[in-house]
């Protein structure tokens, strides 16, 4: 019988009335569609807006995909030689260690595993959106305890958000460095915030670039509030293939561990992932290039008149534009075959999001935004 035959119900169920009153997801134009809006070759195209890496994997993440032969094959579900070697270079035990479909998956778990419909967590804008627009898919609350106009955490803002709200919030976001403005967590404040009765997150997908490294992933099997979230698409190349990772309590990983799906991780992930740790010194280099190019990047900010770069520990640079539209700069740059990121919303008024590129993607960029000066 054909479909059109089949009488139609007078009604059906409806999605969760939370979900049917979301906004929906601004789509991210994907990059062939605006390689040909923008009638240049995708190679033409200097993408500096979503703090992807410039280099791209390691060529043993290449050739190790080529050679892999077990693709028919599923994954190991306790992802064992990842976690190992995971371990490793974090310097955690394998136990406190769960790989993820990128740290947005994990974001997603931990939100479903501690939120109730109506919980509540505390989130510090300007920041990563994820972590907002996760809580709310699980039905929770989001307090917000915006940042001081210089970026940094409000600490008696969030001390009085945990103890003062009912419901207690049961988690905090935080993200070091901070995207977009590139800030880490003070360790003091740090320190200060664990005191407090909730659930710090500290997101990391940035630390590689920081100045000195200084990851908090090791104070997590010491510290019971504490979970930090990493990824490898930023210092490793490999967003496309989505691949995060979190260290966790065990009081904590113990429930990600059921909750989970069984191949969250797929193989070519997992197996970029492990030939990305053997290869640690071009790795390395590379983000050594990129701290220079940032350097760089933002001595030549600097001089733009228009221009006020702030100081950042990652592979990006948010730039306040005095004087003239934010949005008109990223259409400017655009037509030019430059993407940078733009923002006008609180806490982020006419500011653009520079990510850090190759020393010529530097040069065309600050070639453009010279002309620009009247
Ligand atoms: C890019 C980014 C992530 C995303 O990590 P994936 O592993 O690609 O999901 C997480 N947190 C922050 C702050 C980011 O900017």
């Amino acid at each position: 019988m054909s479909p059109d035959r089949v009488p139609t119900p007078r009604s059906l169920p409806g999605v969760r009335p939370d979900i049917a009153r979301m906004e929906p997801y601004e789509p991210v134009v994907p990059f062939e569609v605006l390689s040909r809006q923008l009638g240049r070759a995708p190679h033409e195209i200097i993408k500096l807006n979503a703090n992807e890496n410039p280099y791209g994997p390691s060529p043993r993440v290449v050739e190790a995909l080529s050679r892999f032969p077990w693709y028919h094959i599923y994954p190991d579900p306790q992802q064992t030689e990842l976690r190992e070697a995971l371990a490793g270079y974090v310097g955690v035990p394998a136990d406190h260690i769960l790989p993820g479909h990128g740290a947005d998956e994990l974001l997603d778990l931990l939100c479903r595993i501690f939120l109730m419909p109506g919980d509540r967590v505390v989130n510090c804008p300007p920041t990563f959106g994820m972590y907002a627009f996760d809580a709310l898919l699980s039905g929770g609350q989001v307090v917000n305890v915006p940042r001081d106009d210089d970026f940094r955490l409000t600490v008696t803002g969030i001390e009085s958000a945990v103890l003062d709200s009912d419901p207690p919030p049961k988690l905090l976001f935080l993200t070091s460095p901070n995207n977009p403005d590139g800030s880490l967590v003070p360790r003091p404040v740090l320190r200060r915030l664990l005191q407090l009765p909730v659930i710090v997150v500290v997101d990391e997908a940035y630390i590689e670039f920081a100045e000195d490294t200084p990851t908090v992933a090791s104070w997590v099997p010491d510290t019971p509030n504490l979970i930090v979230l990493r990824t490898f698409s930023k210092w490793a190349g490999l967003a496309g293939l989505r691949l995060g990772y979190g260290i966790f309590p065990l009081h904590i990983i113990e429930h990600l561990w059921k909750f989970k799906q069984p191949y969250n991780v797929n193989v070519a992930a997992t197996v970029a992932g492990l030939a990305s740790l053997a290869d640690l010194a071009l790795l390395q280099q590379r983000i050594e290039a990129i701290k220079e190019e940032r350097r760089r990047l933002f001595a030549a900010l600097r001089d733009i008149p228009y221009l006020q770069p702030l100081p950042s520990q990652a592979n990006f640079i948010l730039c306040r534009v005095h004087g003239r539209s934010a949005l008109g700069l990223h259409r400017t740059l655009a037509e030019r075959g430059i993407l940078v990121r733009y923002y006008d919303k609180p806490g982020l008024r006419n500011t653009i999001r520079i990510s850090v590129g190759r020393p010529q993607d530097t040069d065309s960029l600050v070639t453009v935004l010279r002309e620009l000066v009247t």
